[in-house]
């Protein structure tokens, strides 16, 4: 059958990316920028046709901006992806993570491992491999689509903000956008035992705020009464102790309701009657697990702390960083206010570093979200589909300020196993579930 050579066409096409280990890095020049360049070759070679019918720019020299022409000139479609991975080691891996091994398990399950297999060389092939079959048939979108690969979404880089602003100097506002996030994924809400996808449609703001305490030096053989590093201690045991206020966003209130619609009693009891049960309810999410506690509030986490030079001087300075991830009912200024006055000392000086404001809502009705929605349950029948708030960042976010219609999500099943080897070890893709994300973007393109 012609579907079964195509399947495996893809998870081979697949397994060559994995296996260029294109690593972002914090520091532009520990970057192998040659790997880049190999994988955008590589690209050429897998996906001629593309390559033949499409327009290709390189944007921030290494993004990947494709515009696939349409029949008519209203608002395009922007596909996102990025082709960057973060750094892996063989350490811990039972399979190398840029070896692409095929291994099936002991029920017969099949996948593909490797690192970027889910995070995002999986859904970037799943474009590239429902672009190049439309093409095969002489199939044309209504109007524009772009492809738009990211080089460095893993090091929050400039490449998808500077694309951003290209189209923005071109007056393009995209109908509809789709990047990685949420996903298939079971067994995360009491009382559904059908599977849920979760659909970003906003993502939370980052901020690290670096706290520094300056002293005079001098000998540890007569230290002053407070040392800096004290006083930072201090000031970090009082942010600690005064957590942000938690609240449900309007998003959350909708997510629980569309689920709880399809949950067991008593719980669709309880989540249909959120006049009553809101409070408990919040309180409940505040002990769940972490990923419940991050979704009703700001969180905050002292991720880097630094003190004197020598084992035996009194620290000049002292230092701290906290990691902070906005809930986007909040703001880069209400932040800063609320650590100022938890912390409560003037000689504790704050700066933010690199604040990014939580993203905008993108629309929950209306045809793009429609589409989504009815585009998730042809290829994903039992699942139910829901909005949901994006804990971490992605490229997407710049996105929102030219579409009110950004919507996040990987369209592959993914277990609580292999939600967690994301940025960890033995990142596999079922090849049943990619298979299924090529079929997402088939269904998709007719729709654009
Ligand atoms: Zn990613």
């Amino acid at each position: 059958m012609a579907t079964d050579s195509r399947h495996k066409a893809a998870i081979s096409n697949l397994a060559t990316l994995v296996k260029i280990p294109t690593v972002s890095r914090l520091d532009n020049d520990g970057t192998d920028w040659n790997q880049f360049t190999k994988f955008r070759a590589k690209l050429r070679e897998l996906y001629p046709e593309c390559h033949k019918a499409l327009d290709l720019e390189l944007v921030d020299n290494s993004t990947l901006l494709f515009r696939w022409r349409g029949k008519s000139d209203g608002q395009p479609a922007v596909l996102m992806a990025h082709y960057d991975v973060v750094p892996a080691t063989v350490e811990g891996w039972e399979h190398p993570p840029f070896g692409a091994t095929l291994v099936k398990d002991e029920n017969g399950v099949e996948s593909l491992w490797g690192r970027g297999t889910l995070d995002d060389k999986g859904s970037l092939v799943c474009v590239l491999e429902a672009v190049e079959h439309a093409l095969g048939k002489g199939f044309r979108p209504q109007n524009d689509v772009y492809l738009s690969f990211g080089h460095d979404e893993e090091v929050a880089g400039t490449g998808a903000s500077s694309v951003v602003e290209l189209l923005k100097s071109r007056n393009i506002t995209p109908w509809i956008v789709v990047d990685e996030g949420g996903a298939v994924v079971e067994g995360i809400f009491p009382g559904v035992d059908r599977p849920i996808a979760v659909v970003g449609v906003s993502e939370k703001g980052i901020l690290s705020l670096r706290l520094t305490v300056l002293q005079q030096g001098g000998h540890a053989s007569a230290p002053p009464k407070n040392a800096a590093t004290i006083r930072l201690a201090r000031a970090l045991l009082r942010l600690n102790s005064k957590p942000f206020p938690k609240s449900f966003v309007p998003t959350n209130l909708e997510m629980i309701r569309t689920v709880g619609k399809e949950a067991k009693q008593p719980f669709k009891w309880v989540f249909g009657n959120l006049w009553l049960t809101k409070l408990p309810l919040l309180a409940l999410f505040g002990k769940l697990s972490d990923e419940t506690r991050a979704m009703i509030r700001t969180t905050q986490v002292v991720s880097q702390l630094s003190g004197a030079q020598a084992a035996n001087a009194i620290p000049e300075k002292a230092e701290a960083v906290v990691n902070i991830r906005i809930a986007i009912d909040s703001s880069v200024s209400s932040v800063v206010e609320h650590v100022r006055k938890a912390i409560r000392d003037p000689l504790v000086q704050i700066e933010t570093v690199h604040p990014t404001e939580p993203s905008p809502v993108s629309e929950t009705s209306g045809r793009a979200w429609e589409i989504i929605k009815s585009t998730i349950s042809k290829v994903y029948p039992r699942a139910i589909v829901t909005p949901y708030v994006m804990l971490g960042a992605s490229d997407s976010r710049h996105f929102a300020q030219i579409s009110n219609h950004v919507y996040r999500f990987s369209p592959f099943e993914m277990s609580a196993v292999e939600r967690g080897t994301l940025h960890a070890k033995n990142e596999r893709i079922r090849v049943e579930t990619f298979w299924n994300g090529i079929r997402f973007y088939d269904e998709l393109l007719l729709e654009l």
